[in-house]
């Protein structure tokens, strides 16, 4: 009888062991912090084994490459670019050089209700809703399938994703033939908070203020671009409101409480400089240190060139970019997600157990 996964954190959700089921007998399900993981229905299983056998986390290597990659500090050239991206706007100039050649993106989206989940692209107003990081595990859905029917279609295919998710799509297409005409651009990822959390923060803003979400946006450039102020500014507003709206504690509860990501962000096997994608994007911060004349207060991009398939690529981005090759040691200096998982707090545990008590308002309270 075949399980995927033994421990919670052995699994990181990408969901590509229920795409690769030749029976479809694996569903993927939530537990009781909101994260999903594969449950196999026995009775239609026939121990192929496929889902194991692709496991990015199970996977000899982890589908990374071997290869070193070269580092560019980037921005994009356009201001109101800029202003709608996370960064520097890496991946708006890289997704173009797709759009370009009539390819498709596959990134972030938000449905009708601000749940997050991985949606597919060919134009550029679609596009521009996968900017901007949103710090919430993206439901998968059957991303990886659509991925490979578009790459049989003749398209050009851009994934872009966490590393965890960008290695379940390496196991899913596997040695095809047909990867030559796919480009994986990954993130370099702190780790990946809970869609049940941000379920409850929607639910308690829409509380306080009235009225029901019609925007939000994690990390606005209201308080500038730097280390120090990104992770302010998250803003909302609601059908009753009529300011934009800003709150910073879902942030709280993700970089200071630490308690809401995902089990398996604590054994990441992906926070290494050997990466699995062609590209990884990233913010450069620190930038201002080693390079004065780079720092921009609308955001500065990191971005990795992970092989020669990504030189060739990023070579056709770079119309669109300000850009310059930097020495790796300023990257692996700034950011620790390049070198160790992020640590979990000692009390990860009671802050789930006062949550299933208490409830989401206790919990948030704590920190206030
Ligand atoms: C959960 C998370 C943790 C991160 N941790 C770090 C970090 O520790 N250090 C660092 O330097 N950078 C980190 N980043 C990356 C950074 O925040 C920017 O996303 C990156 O620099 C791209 O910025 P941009 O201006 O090029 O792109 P933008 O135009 O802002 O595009 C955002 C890109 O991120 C993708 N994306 C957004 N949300 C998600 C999501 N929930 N899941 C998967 N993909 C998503 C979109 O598909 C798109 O490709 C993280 C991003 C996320 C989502």
């Amino acid at each position: 009888m075949i399980s995927v996964f033994s421990n919670r954190e052995d699994c990181c959700g990408c969901s590509a062991c229920q795409q690769i089921c030749p029976q479809s007998a694996i569903v993927m399900s939530r537990d009781e912090e909101g994260f999903l993981y594969p449950e196999i229905d026995q009775t239609r299983c026939i121990d192929c084994g496929n889902c194991i056998e692709i496991c990015p986390m199970i996977h000899k290597g982890n589908y990374k490459k071997s290869s070193t990659p070269r580092f560019y500090v980037a921005r994009h050239k356009s201001q109101a670019v800029l202003r709608q991206s996370t960064s520097g706007g890496a991946f708006t100039a890289i997704s173009d050089a797709i759009l370009r050649q009539n390819g498709v993106i596959y990134g972030a989206d938000y449905d009708e209700d601000f749940h997050v989940l991985h949606r597919r692209a060919e134009i550029p107003g679609q596009r521009d809703r996968m900017r901007i990081s949103k710090y919430v595990q993206s439901d998968m859905g059957d991303t990886y399938a659509q991925v490979k029917a578009d790459l049989q279609e003749g398209r050009k295919v851009l994934f872009t994703g966490t590393p965890c998710q960008a290695a379940g799509l390496r196991g899913f297409m596997g040695s095809s033939p047909l990867t030559d005409r796919l480009y994986i651009c990954d993130l370099i990822c702190h780790s990946i908070p809970s869609p049940l959390i941000w379920e409850e923060y929607k639910r308690l803003l829409e509380r306080e203020k009235g009225g029901k979400l019609v925007s939000v946006q994690f990390r606005s450039k209201r308080h500038g671009w730097s280390r120090a102020n990104s992770n302010k500014g998250f803003l909302f507003t609601t059908d009753k409101t009529t300011e934009i709206q800003e709150d910073d504690r879902f942030y709280q509860l993700f970089f200071k409480v630490g308690a809401i990501t995902r089990p398996s962000c604590s054994q990441c096997r992906f926070t290494d400089i050997h990466r699995v994608s062609d590209l990884t994007i990233a913010d450069y911060f620190g930038i201002e240190k080693y390079s004065p004349e780079w720092f921009a207060p609308l955001g500065v991009s990191l971005i990795l060139v992970n092989s020669p398939k990504g030189a060739d690529f990023f070579d056709q981005c770079r119309q669109e970019l300000l850009a310059e090759e930097r020495p790796k040691e300023e990257a692996l200096n700034e950011q620790k997600r390049l070198r160790e998982p992020s640590q979990f707090p000692e009390n990860r545990r009671l802050f789930w157990e006062d949550y299933g008590r208490f409830g989401f308002e206790y919990v948030i309270g704590k920190i206030e």
